[in-house]
């Protein structure tokens, strides 16, 4: 598909601006960089164009193949007044991939232990033993708040932990003893059967870096898994930035990870996190590295786009956050350069103007919980879903509740027989969704 060229640009841009305009777009604040500049025509710069300047940068984005390298460069810092027509291309994209839908998944969020080896300068959810909320759940308490949720219509159970806690703290080493596991990841294994077999939840397991031993075991027990590849600035490890004192966010290791998921065909969700100290370029490298794996694998079923959001009580407490245009062009880039790929980014870290992200090209929202808290982001409520429902019907899509694990990734697991595959069948609809509506 062919955009904004020649004489049609004039009159095309008037459109678009008259849709942004009527679905309300908020740019409310500055991107933060305008070090390269595109150079689509439009009403604002159609006339500032000399004859030797490159036409029609958007003209090369043709809607269900990826975008190169060097466009995604210019598109992730294109000023304002090519915004709106950034952000139709990037729906158009969405449109043809999932049209007519956004998709969540209804869960609850199970945070196994908050111990944490590693100390990630944005990070809320970690604790030391002895720290107030330091905490490592019971059986009872994972089936207890499983249960809850399958009461509500949930179709996951999202454990989140920290990173290896038993390597640097004696007293995990001690609860994991009292619980009768050799390690976090043992437990983890243990909970997301116990899960599994007594209720009709799927495990989600985002327990950090896996070796391929853990992914085959992990995957036995849960139908998809994630770990967030970040960035793959490497720079970010150094004294002072965000992953100083981070040892499990090496971004090759977490690619390896990722990759190792791939080898193994296991349907994986990854992302970045954004406005962490990271360039707008680095936050292509990074869509490029998990694109690079997808072309590889075909197992990312999903890629996040997170924005760091500030909290007082973070070693980055006074970091600016990104914009909400950074956001904006970070997931528009990532929908054009990653077109049949599930695009995700929470509401809840962009409220109150998250619809904006659905004309950025998402496809989903993510898992939302009736129950639990955003344990990550606690500051941040997650929408009520009739509340979601409404806004993602108002910019004309339907609201689709799914599994953990997306439809197209579902057929192959069913054919592996045995207690996922079971589990997998009675709550998964005709179309691959949650059984249960939405
Ligand atoms: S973000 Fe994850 S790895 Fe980093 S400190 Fe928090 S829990 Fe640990």
């Amino acid at each position: 598909m062919s955009l904004w060229c020649g004489r049609e640009v004039r009159k095309r841009h008037s459109k678009v601006s008259a849709y942004a305009r009527a679905n309300r777009l908020h740019y409310h604040a500055e991107p933060l960089y305008h070090s390269i500049q595109v150079t689509v025509r439009s009403t604002a710069d159609a006339t500032a164009q000399t004859s030797s300047a490159p036409a029609c940068s958007l003209d090369e984005v043709q809607l269900a193949v990826p975008i190169s390298r060097n466009l995604a460069l210019r598109l992730i810092t294109c000023p304002d007044a090519v915004l709106p027509s950034l952000l139709a291309a990037a729906r158009a994209a969405k449109e043809r991939f999932k049209p007519g839908a956004i998709t969540y998944s209804r869960k609850v969020f199970i945070p196994l232990t908050n111990l944490c080896r590693d100390y990630c300068g944005y990070c809320t959810f970690r604790r030391d033993p002895g720290n107030p909320g330091a905490h490592t759940m019971t059986p009872d308490e994972v089936l207890s708040v499983a249960r809850a949720g399958e009461k509500l219509g949930c179709t996951e159970a999202l454990f989140s932990l920290g990173d290896k806690p038993e390597l640097l703290f004696p007293e995990m080493r001690a609860t994991l003893r009292h619980l009768g596991y050799r390690s976090t990841l043992h437990y983890l294994e243990a909970m997301c059967e116990l899960v599994l077999r007594d209720t009709n939840l799927l495990p989600h397991p985002n327990p950090g870096l896996l070796s391929p031993e853990w992914i085959a075991r992990l995957a036995a027990v849960s139908p998809s898994m994630g770990l967030m590849l970040e960035t793959t600035n490497v720079a970010l490890l150094g004294p002072g930035r965000a992953h100083d004192n981070a040892p499990d966010k090496v971004p090759a290791k977490r690619l390896r990870t990722i990759e190792e998921a791939g080898k193994q065909g296991v349907p994986f969700t990854t992302g970045l996190l954004i406005g962490i100290g990271e360039s707008p370029q680095d936050r292509v490298n990074t869509l490029l590295a998990i694109r690079d794996l997808h072309e590889r694998y075909g197992h990312i079923q999903e890629v996040i786009v997170q924005n760091f959001r500030v909290k007082s009580t973070i070693p980055m407490g006074h970091w600016p956050e990104p914009s909400h245009g950074e956001m904006l062009r970070t997931v528009a880039v990532a929908r054009l350069l990653l077109p049949k790929v599930n695009i995700q980014a929470p509401p809840n870290l962009s409220a109150p103007y998250y619809d904006d992200l659905m004309d950025a090209g998402i496809s989903d929202w993510g898992g939302i919980s009736p129950l639990t808290p955003d344990f990550i982001n606690p500051e941040r409520p997650w929408p009520h879903l009739e509340q979601l429902r409404l806004r993602t019907e108002a910019k004309g899509f339907q609201l689709q509740q799914r599994l953990p694990v997306y439809p197209e990734f579902i057929p192959a697991l069913l054919s592996k027989p045995g207690l996922l595959a079971e589990k997998l069948r009675s709550c998964t609809a005709e179309d691959g969704l949650a059984r249960r509506a939405a």
